[in-house]
């Protein structure tokens, strides 16, 4: 990934296309009867440092990326941009965890006990940075519970069943912060298929607490994003259509 400057051409491309799905936010938003805001995370993964800079030379902060090795390249290459903020929304091996929080301002993909107790455990005696603080000024590194809402279909994802004890240990843990429920339904080319994966996680999260207990729910995609929203989303992880395509992803990393 050449991390070259762009051009002005470039830079007014990707204005477009951030506007663009800012608007569609918005307006799904208006359509859903929704107040409170709606977060836009750009998934910037196989995307160069270049185009994250570029973005936040835009205004965008919030940043997704899915392997380990590209996060830490890119908080490196990006360490200038002091309000950078790298979430983790890929699966993650508990090997990386101490990787992760060097560089992480938010987890959404924590999906079992053992990662919760690996992540508290590398983050003891660490604070998020203040300016890399997401959802809020806790100085605790906030996670999402990604949860296989389609079941068996899903590979990834902590069952059901088992998000309630997985939301007590991060609660217990002093380090880390559980702020939401995050989702990947199952890919389809029927983008209103999602739905129904979106009301599920929205129904889990009121069976667990709801927005008291857990005020985010991450779920929606470039392709069904507005669905999302009508479904109660408050954060949608967007990458195709701010960046366009991306690299194929890296052969050897997690
Ligand atoms: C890649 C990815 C996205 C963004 O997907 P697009 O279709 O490019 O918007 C969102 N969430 C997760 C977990 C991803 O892996």
């Amino acid at each position: 990934m050449a991390d070259d400057a762009i051009t002005g051409a470039e830079l007014d491309a990707l204005a477009t296309r951030l506007r663009a799905v800012t608007d569609r936010i918005a307006a799904a938003s208006t359509a859903a009867g929704r107040r409170d805001g709606v977060q836009l995370l750009a998934v910037s993964k196989g995307q160069p440092a270049s185009l994250l800079r570029a973005a936040y030379s835009l205004g965008q902060r919030d940043f997704g990326e899915n392997y380990v090795q590209e996060l830490t390249q890119k908080a490196e290459a990006l360490r200038d941009l002091p309000e950078l903020r790298l979430h983790v929304i890929g699966h993650l091996q508990r090997n990386k965890a101490k990787y992760v929080v060097q560089h992480a301002s938010a987890v959404h993909s924590v999906d079992s006990l053992a990662l919760v107790e690996e992540l508290a455990r590398r983050m003891q005696g660490r604070e998020v940075p203040e300016k890399k603080r997401a959802f809020g000024a806790d100085p605790r590194l906030p996670v999402l519970i990604e949860v296989s809402i389609a079941g068996e279909a899903q590979k990834s994802g902590c069952p059901p069943a088992e998000l309630g004890a997985v939301l007590e240990a991060a609660e217990h843990s002093r380090s880390l912060r559980p702020v939401g429920l995050m989702c990947v339904p199952p890919l389809t080319e029927d983008t209103g298929a999602s739905r129904p994966y979106f009301d599920a996680l929205a129904r889990l999260r009121d069976e667990h607490g709801g927005p008291t207990r857990l005020p985010e729910l991450s779920m929606g995609m470039t392709a069904d994003f507005e669905h999302a929203i009508a479904a109660g989303s408050t954060l949608v992880r967007v990458g195709t259509a701010i960046f366009g395509t991306r690299q194929p992803r890296p052969s050897k990393d997690g």
